[in-house]
């Protein structure tokens, strides 16, 4: 198989559906709004859940941002529950919502709702995750998450010695003993992330310097619904009850850092991190527990995606779309929503491990010392 972005795209729909509904007639809700109607007008923002800490920081910001225009924001969060989500964009459109910024719990749900919104030409942008079969997603803002996949990839490759971090070679030469974790099925951004640290990973697997003792290698097989830590914790723990008899694991591709807490809680309650070290374990988000666990030596990396960037740059698409002008774009190839390419705005993330955090995480401000202590 060849991991690309197309393939990341085809993850969760055929595309040959995607291809034959791009010209739907269905009416999308790029529809730009008369100047002046909107201001002080209420924007609808929904976020998947509070139990991780990004999306609390997400909707903060956001809401923060679009309060200082002048608007009123009506920010919810669902506990990654599809129906209360629906229910809650149902509710938005209802009070009267001038605009819909979505972080969807599940990318495929919202058709309907997104086509009440559209009929009542109210703009929807896509936040953080793309929403899926509908034409009516005006714009989507966030990381590229390809790119989030590489990233996660060539730090396990240097954390292994297989690269230097300059990205030439390294010295060591395997095989090294790596499992594989994806993120949530119905998250679209988790094929993307599989699928680029795929692309890095694959040679390495071809040419035997990476084993995947469980076998466990297709994003069906290693994908871990809602993200949940306690699901990839139990199934850590299977691996190593299951595959690692007398052999140990040395690297663990983790996609986010609540799994990589639930994985290194499996590898410690099985002599990890005292007799043995711990395996190069990557992540994602720069959450405080994982960068605490980064500069305690058990987490290896993270992947650093500023989430003040991020609400600013739909926070500005928002603005722009309600004032009736063109919000600025940076993409209009990679994401297919299976309805259509939605405009994109990408921002660029970066790789944290314990050489950098002070660079990128204190001195940004996106943490104070406290907080890391
Ligand atoms: C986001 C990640 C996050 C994950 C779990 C993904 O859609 O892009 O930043 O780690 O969801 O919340």
């Amino acid at each position: 198989m060849r991991f690309s972005r197309l393939a990341a795209a085809a993850g969760i729909v055929a595309l040959g559906a995607a291809m034959t509904a791009c010209g739907s007639s269905t009416k999308t809700s790029e529809q730009a709004a008369e100047p002046g109607d909107n201001a002080g007008g209420m924007v609808g923002v929904t976020m998947p859940t509070k139990s991780s800490e990004r999306w609390i920081h997400d909707g903060n910001n956001i809401k923060a941002a679009l309060e200082q225009l002048g608007y009123q924001v009506d920010l919810q969060y669902a506990e990654n529950d599809i129906p209360t989500q629906v229910n809650q964009i149902e509710n938005q459109i209802t009070k009267g919502a001038k605009l819909l910024v979505v972080a969807s719990i599940d990318g495929t749900a919202l058709t309907t709702q997104l086509q009440e919104a559209a009929d009542r030409k109210i703009p929807v942008i896509a936040y953080d995750r793309l929403i899926r079969n509908s034409p009516n997603v005006g714009y989507y803002a966030t990381f590229d998450n390809f790119k989030v996949g590489v990233q996660q990839a060539t730090s396990l490759l240097t954390g292994l010695g297989l690269k230097k971090a300059d990205g030439t070679d390294g010295d060591a030469q395997g095989p090294f003993n790596i499992e594989l974790f994806a993120g949530s099925p119905d998250d679209n951004n988790a094929p993307y992330v599989f699928n680029g640290a795929m692309s890095v990973l694959k040679p390495y697997l071809d040419s035997g310097k990476l084993v995947v003792r469980s076998g466990q290698l297709d994003f069906g097989t290693v994908a871990i619904l809602r993200w949940d830590p306690a699901t990839a914790q139990r199934r850590m723990e299977d691996l190593l009850t299951k595959t690692y008899g007398g052999a140990k694991v040395q690297g663990v591709l983790s996609p986010y850092d609540g799994l990589s807490i639930g994985i290194l809680s499996a590898l410690k309650s099985n002599g990890y991190g005292v007799a043995e070290p711990y395996p190069v374990v990557t992540g994602q988000d720069a959450e405080v527990a994982s960068v605490k666990s980064i500069i305690a030596g058990e987490q290896y990396s993270t992947v650093h995606k500023d989430t003040r960037q991020l609400a600013a740059v739909t926070v500005k698409m928002a603005d722009a779309a309600l004032r009736g002008a063109q919000p600025e774009v940076n993409n209009t190839t990679d994401y297919d929503n299976g309805e259509k390419v939605v405009p994109s705005y990408l921002l660029q993330p970066v790789i944290v491990g314990k050489d950098n955090y002070q660079k990128e995480l204190l001195d940004t401000g996106y943490y104070t010392p406290e907080q890391l202590k």
